[in-house]
């Protein structure tokens, strides 16, 4: 669909949620807005005729009752950002814009008729006309308090999606990331596989500390976390910005080398390896430095058929090989 449909398309529904909210005399906060916007949407069939039987049997619509829907079917929705909270945010700031216009046309208004009520306080015999511009000023004080009362609300409506939107970024963020490495978790592989272009070849990387069990019964755990943490980097900061670097499970790494042959991906693994193992590491406390790093790698490149988790598990048989065949080093299939 286009640009141009989407907007029209929500500026509809906007004004339909707007109606419903003046109609039901529900507050304009983010959730019960949420709620009333999918239910103009009619992009949800169960919250409809939820919202629907709720409506026939009270004629009103309870608050609590919309939180209950907010969280049955739209706080746990990845898509509610792009769904609800853009047009939300595009609705609102729309109607801020409008009401802000309206708050400046007051003013002029208002100064227009200080100079009439000036003008006509002059002359005796216009006092009657006097009276009227006294009155109309009193209507348009209210009014231009009104607009700005509205603006203020509306401002911090904003703020609250701004917010929402930006809690809802970093719960996904979190979700996809390893907290120890920052480099994806399987999940966030999964997530990143589906973005790539199925046509190209892709190889992938098995990458596994050697001995890894040792630096943590001779140093503890801590600093096994702060080897790994190190290696991550290591590995990020040895690819392209377009590979995907895994933390695959505790010591173990898988990178996807994005449209890169067997020998260029063979080539960017040497690389790490040979930078891990030449990584001197230091205990801070105790100034003593580690026993070398090392990792073995193991290499393969995609077949014919396209399918991740046999070439996952050929790139883990090769890494078997390089264990086998004396480790600290890296092998293709
Ligand atoms: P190999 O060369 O055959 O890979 O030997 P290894 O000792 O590295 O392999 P093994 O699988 O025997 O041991 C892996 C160790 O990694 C065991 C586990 O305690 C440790 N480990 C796994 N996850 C973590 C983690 O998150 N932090 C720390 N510090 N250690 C971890
Ligand atoms: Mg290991
Ligand atoms: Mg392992």
């Amino acid at each position: 669909m286009l640009i141009k449909d989407n907007f029209e398309e929500a500026l509809k529904i906007s004004e339909s949620t707007n109606e419903l909210l003046t109609h039901y005399q529900i507050p304009p906060s983010p959730v019960n807005y949420s709620v009333i916007y999918l239910y103009a949407s009619e992009r949800n069939e169960k919250l409809t005729a939820e919202l629907e039987r709720h409506i026939q049997s009270y004629q009103e619509i309870d608050l609590t009752f919309i939180e209950g829907l907010f969280e049955k079917y739209i706080s746990n929705s990845h898509i509610i950002d792009k769904q609800i909270l853009d047009p939300i945010e595009k609705s609102l700031t729309s109607t801020l814009e409008k009401i802000n216009s309206q708050v400046d046309s007051d003013k002029m208004i208002a100064s227009n008729l200080k100079k009439a009520e000036k003008a006509l306080s002059k002359h005796e015999y216009h006092k009657s006309m006097q009276n009227i511009v006294t009155f109309l000023m009193s209507s348009i004080t209210t009014s231009q308090q009104q607009h700005s009362d509205l603006s203020l609300e509306l401002t911090h409506a904003c703020g609250e999606v701004s917010f929402l939107k930006s809690k809802l970024k970093a719960a996904r963020h979190e979700a996809i990331v390893d907290s120890l490495t920052g480099l994806f978790n399987r999940r966030g592989c999964d997530v990143k596989l589906q973005e790539l272009d199925i046509e190209q070849v892709h190889s992938s990387l098995a990458i596994d500390i050697d001995h890894f069990k040792n630096i943590n019964d001779q140093f503890g755990h801590f600093i096994g976390d702060k080897v790994i943490q190190r290696i991550a980097k290591v590995i990020k900061s040895s690819i392209s910005d377009k590979d995907i670097a895994v933390r695959f499970g505790g010591e173990e790494f898988v990178v996807v080398m994005v449209n890169k042959t067997m020998s260029q991906a063979h080539e960017i693994a040497e690389k790490i390896r040979l930078a891990i193992s030449g990584l001197k590491l230091m205990q801070r406390d105790s100034k003593a430095y580690l026993p070398s790093i090392s990792v073995s790698i193991g290499i393969a490149e995609r077949q014919d058929e396209l399918n991740w988790t046999a070439l996952f598990e050929q790139a883990d048989t090769a890494l078997y090989q390089a264990k086998n065949t004396g480790r600290n080093k890296s092998v293709c299939l």
